[in-house]
C-alpha cells in the first residue's frame, strides 16, 4: 500500500485503494511505479477542499500568488533533470525533448507569476450622471484541468499555472499513462508552500476520475485536451451543468511545399513536424502538401532523412526518436499503416521494430499518393505517420489544407511573400507557421484552433485570462 503513490487533496498526500502500473515503453520489463486511481469519492473530497479554499487564495492577493509561481518555477528548474527522466521514461520522449519541456514548464509558471500582478480592468462613466462604472475580472472559482499523455509536463503547467495566477482553485486529473510527471509537479507545488486545497490532484481513469471531475457541482469550469470524442463526451455533460469550457483536441495539420521552397528547410521542417516527438502532437505535421514540381526531390530529400532517424529508448542519448506512448496506441498507428495500403498509398516505414528491450517502437511512416478523401489523410493518427498529397498549383494546395474537420495548425514553406502572405489570410486554422514546422509553439502567445480542434477561449499567453476569470461589471452611485 505504502508504495501506491497517492493523491494530494487538500495539502495531504492521500492513500487510494486501488493503484494503476505505470510502464516504460522504451522498456516494459521496467516497472515506474504504482500509481493510486481515484475515485468519484475522492474527486468529492478534492473539489470541495477547492472550493473551500479558494476564496482566500484570491483574497491573498496578486504578490502572493505571483510569489507561489515564481516559487513553482524555481522548484522545476531545481529538479528539472529528476522530472525530465521521469517524462522520458513513462511517456517515451528523448531526454533533450523532456528536458526542453521542462524548461518550458518553468518558464510558463514565470510567466504566469508576472500576469497575476497585470490583471486589468476598466473605468468607465455611466450614461446616467453621478454614477461610475467598474469592469473587473474575478477567478472563476474551482477549475477542473484534465490533461492527455503527449506533454505530461507542459499541458499541466499551462492550464495550473493561469488557474493559480488569477486566483482559482485546482483539480487536476494526468491522463493514466503519465501519472509520475503530474505526480513530481505536485510535489514541487506543495513544496513551494502552496495552501492546502488550492491545488489537488487526483490520478485514475478518465470514465471514473474525469467524469467525476466534469459532473462535481463545485467545479464550475473544465479545461481538457485530448481527443475528439471525449472532448465532444465532456462538452456534453458539462453543458447541462452550465460550466465554463475550454476543450483542445485533435489535428490534421496541413504544410504545403511550394515549388519556390528552400528545399533544405523545407525537409528540415517537415521532418521535425511529422516525426519528432515520435509524431505524438496534435500540432504534427501530418498531411504535407507538394507541388508537383518540387515533389519528387522533396520526397527523396525527407524519405532519406527519415530513414536515417534512429528510434530507440527514450533515455539512449543516440535515440531521436522514442517508442510509441503505448500498445494501443502502436496498434492503432499500425492500423492506419495497414488502412494507407488498402487505399492506394504506396507506404515507406511504418513498422514495428525490435529495440534493445521489448518497447512499443515503430519506424516512422510516409504514405505517398494520398489523396485528401482517404481516411489515413484525414483522420488524426497521432503517431509518426505522415502522407503526401500532390498538388498543382497554390490555389489547390489552399483547398486541400481546408478541406479538413480539423483547423490547429497550419503551415506553408515557400520564397514567396506573396504566397505566405495570402496563405496567412486563408488557412482556416488557429496557428500559421511560415517555413516553420506546424508543431513547436511560443509560450507567451496563444494557443488554439478552428473547427473540430478547439472549443472555447485560447489557451496560453495573455489571452488566458478570458477562460480563467469572469468579468463583473459595478455600477457605483457616489454621494
Ligand atoms: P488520448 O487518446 O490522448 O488518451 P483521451 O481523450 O482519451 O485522449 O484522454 C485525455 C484525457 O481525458 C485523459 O486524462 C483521460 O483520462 C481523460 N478522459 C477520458 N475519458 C474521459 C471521460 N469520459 N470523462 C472525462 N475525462 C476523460
Amino acid at each position: 500500500m505504502s508504495d501506491i503513490r497517492p493523491h494530494l487533496i487538500n495539502g495531504r498526500w492521500v492513500h487510494g485503494g486501488e493503484a494503476v502500473e505505470n510502464r516504460n515503453p522504451s522498456d516494459l520489463s521496467d516497472l515506474i511505479g504504482l500509481y493510486a486511481a481515484g475515485t468519484a469519492d475522492d474527486v468529492a473530497q478534492a473539489a470541495s477542499a477547492a472550493s473551500a479554499a479558494q476564496p482566500a487564495w484570491f483574497a491573498a492577493g496578486p504578490q502572493a500568488r505571483a510569489d507561489l509561481l515564481d516559487r513553482v518555477a524555481a522548484g522545476i528548474e531545481a529538479r528539472a533533470t529528476e522530472i525530465a527522466t521521469m517524462l522520458a521514461r513513462e511517456e517515451g520522449k528523448i531526454l533533450p525533448e523532456a528536458r526542453a519541456e521542462l524548461r518550458r514548464s518553468a518558464q510558463i509558471f514565470r510567466f504566469f507569476a508576472g500576469e497575476a500582478l497585470r490583471v486589468t480592468g476598466e473605468a468607465l462613466a455611466s450614461v446616467r450622471p453621478g454614477v461610475d462604472i467598474e469592469v473587473t475580472r474575478e477567478p472563476v472559482g474551482v477549475v477542473g484541468l484534465i490533461t492527455p499523455w503527449n506533454f505530461p509536463a507542459a499541458i499541466p503547467a499551462w492550464k495550473v499555472a493561469p488557474a493559480l495566477a488569477f486566483g482559482n482553485a485546482v483539480v487536476l486529473k494526468p491522463a493514466e499513462l503519465v501519472p509520475g510527471t503530474a505526480h513530481l509537479l505536485a510535489q514541487v507545488i506543495q513544496d513551494a508552500g502552496c495552501p492546502a486545497g488550492v491545488f489537488n490532484l487526483v490520478m485514475g481513469s478518465g470514465r471514473v476520475v474525469g467524469q467525476a471531475i466534469v459532473e462535481a457541482p463545485e467545479i464550475a469550469a473544465l479545461s481538457f485536451t485530448g481527443s475528439v470524442p471525449t472532448g465532444r463526451a465532456i462538452a456534453a455533460t458539462a453543458i447541462q451543468r452550465m460550466k465554463k469550457l475550454q476543450l483542445e483536441m485533435g489535428g490534421r495539420n496541413p504544410m504545403l511545399v511550394m515549388d519556390d521552397a528552400d528545399l533544405d528547410q523545407a525537409v528540415e521542417a517537415c521532418l521535425n513536424g511529422a516525426f519528432y516527438s515520435t509524431g505524438q502532437r496534435c500540432t504534427a505535421s501530418s498531411r504535407l502538401i507538394v507541388q508537383a514540381g518540387i515533389h519528387d526531390a522533396f520526397v527523396d530529400r525527407l524519405l532519406r532523412a527519415m530513414l536515417a532517424l534512429r528510434v530507440g529508448p527514450a533515455l539512449d542519448p543516440a535515440s531521436q526518436v522514442g517508442p510509441v506512448v503505448s500498445g494501443a496506441q502502436l496498434e492503432g498507428n499500425l492500423g492506419y499503416v495497414a488502412l494507407a495500403r488498402a487505399e492506394g498509398c504506396e507506404v515507406i516505414g511504418g513498422e514495428r521494430l525490435d529495440g534493445p528491450a521489448e518497447g512499443f517502437y515503430q519506424r516512422p511512416a510516409l504514405f505517398l499518393g494520398a489523396h485528401n478523401g482517404m481516411r489515413c489523410a484525414r483522420e488524426e493518427i497521432f503517431g509518426p505517420c505522415a502522407a503526401v498529397i500532390r498538388v498543382d498549383d497554390f490555389d489547390q494546395a489552399v483547398t486541400v489544407a481546408n478541406d479538413s474537420d480539423f483547423g490547429l495548425s497550419a503551415g506553408i514553406c515557400t520564397t514567396s511573400l506573396r504566397q505566405a502572405r495570402e496563405f496567412r489570410r486563408r488557412a482556416r486554422a488557429g496557428m500559421i507557421m511560415t517555413n516553420l514546422p506546424t508543431a513547436g509553439v511560443d509560450y507567451h502567445v496563444p494557443f488554439g484552433g478552428t473547427k473540430g480542434s478547439s472549443y472555447g477561449p485560447r489557451e496560453q499567453g495573455r489571452h488566458a485570462v478570458e477562460f480563467y476569470t469572469t468579468v463583473k461589471t459595478s455600477y457605483c452611485l457616489a454621494g
